[in-house]
């Protein structure tokens, strides 16, 4: 049986075993997948004993992922961009890694029936999270992308080495402070709150009429709908809301064809994954 797993700290509530099962059984693929917890201090050994012991493909996830993108022997253009990995699988010998994140985020706005293409973009956030999106969120066109995180150093920063590595998108890319926002300075087409603001069930006190006519408002997290930015951003006009639920089951299917070589329907595990959590946690 070929063997795959998401590792992380904590990982038991990782919903990737449930979608990695429904794309196997979808695609006709016999496959393992479980979860692997690992230490801090001894998850490079746990790595590589599980690929030793003749494990395939591994989904990385918190706090890991930077370790992973250390780890690898080669990396993917957009991990390599990213500075973190979810994917690891060996080829050749080799330890390699990618990140899924940001094709997983953007394909689930498409599915949305979203173009961001000459679209103004906000990114709430400066996270690992946000690092990851960053590249395939310029790739689509959009007019502009502004970085706006609590800490703006940190948004400054990822702008200026995203800038350095893709100075073609130099020019659309913008970054500040979250207090520093403000409507006068134009409306956002999209606004994706990459921060983890909503983990702790709190919103972010962004100020009114940043949403344009008809705006997405899309908020990474999963699981508790909807979270305080979703509500907060329908009070404040947006149109289209979208919790992160999608970006997880697309992040895993990338990770899918990259593993197996074959598509999986996003759309129909992502539904089964929805029931799945609505039958565990009724809202
Ligand atoms: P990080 O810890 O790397 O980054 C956290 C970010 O959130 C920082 O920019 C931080 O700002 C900001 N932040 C935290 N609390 C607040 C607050 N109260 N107000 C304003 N800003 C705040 O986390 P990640 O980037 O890894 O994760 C971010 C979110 O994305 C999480 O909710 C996570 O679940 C989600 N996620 C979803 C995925 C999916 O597939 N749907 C995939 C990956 C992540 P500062 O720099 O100022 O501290």
């Amino acid at each position: 049986m070929k063997r795959y797993a998401v590792i992380g700290n904590p990982v038991g509530h990782s919903r990737s075993p449930f979608i990695h099962q429904h794309f196997a059984m979808q695609t006709g693929i016999a496959l393992e997948y479980g979860r692997i917890q690992a230490a801090e201090e001894n998850y490079a050994d746990t790595v590589r004993g599980f690929f030793e012991q003749g494990g395939l493909g591994l989904n990385v996830t918190v706090p890991f992922k930077e370790a992973a993108w250390r780890m690898a022997d080669r990396l993917s253009a957009r991990a390599r961009l990213a500075g973190a990995v979810n994917t690891l699988w060996m080829e050749d010998g080799l330890l390699h890694g990618c990140n899924t994140d940001g094709v997983g985020l953007v394909g689930d706005i498409e599915r949305i029936g979203v173009g961001l293409r000459e679209r103004r973009v906000l990114l709430l956030g400066a996270g690992g999270a946000a690092r990851g999106v960053l590249a395939p969120l310029l790739e689509t066109g959009c007019a502009r992308l502004h970085i706006a995180n609590r800490n703006p150093l940190r948004a400054g920063e990822l702008r200026a080495r995203m800038a350095k590595e893709l100075p073609q998108h130099a020019a659309r890319l913008t970054a500040g402070g979250l207090d520093e926002l403000d409507a006068r300075d134009g409306q956002w087409d999209a606004i994706i709150n990459a921060t983890s603001s909503s983990l702790g069930g709190g919103g972010l006190a962004l100020p009114d009429g940043l949403y344009a006519p008809g705006a997405l408002a899309y908020d990474m997290m999963y699981g508790a709908l909807p979270t305080a930015f979703l509500q907060q951003a329908r009070g404040q006009g947006a149109t289209l809301l979208a919790d992160g639920l999608g970006m997880l089951v697309g992040q895993a299917a990338a990770s899918f064809v990259i593993w197996h070589g074959v598509q999986p329907e996003v759309a129909a595990t992502l539904a089964a994954l929805r029931q799945e959590l609505h039958r565990a946690a009724p809202p």
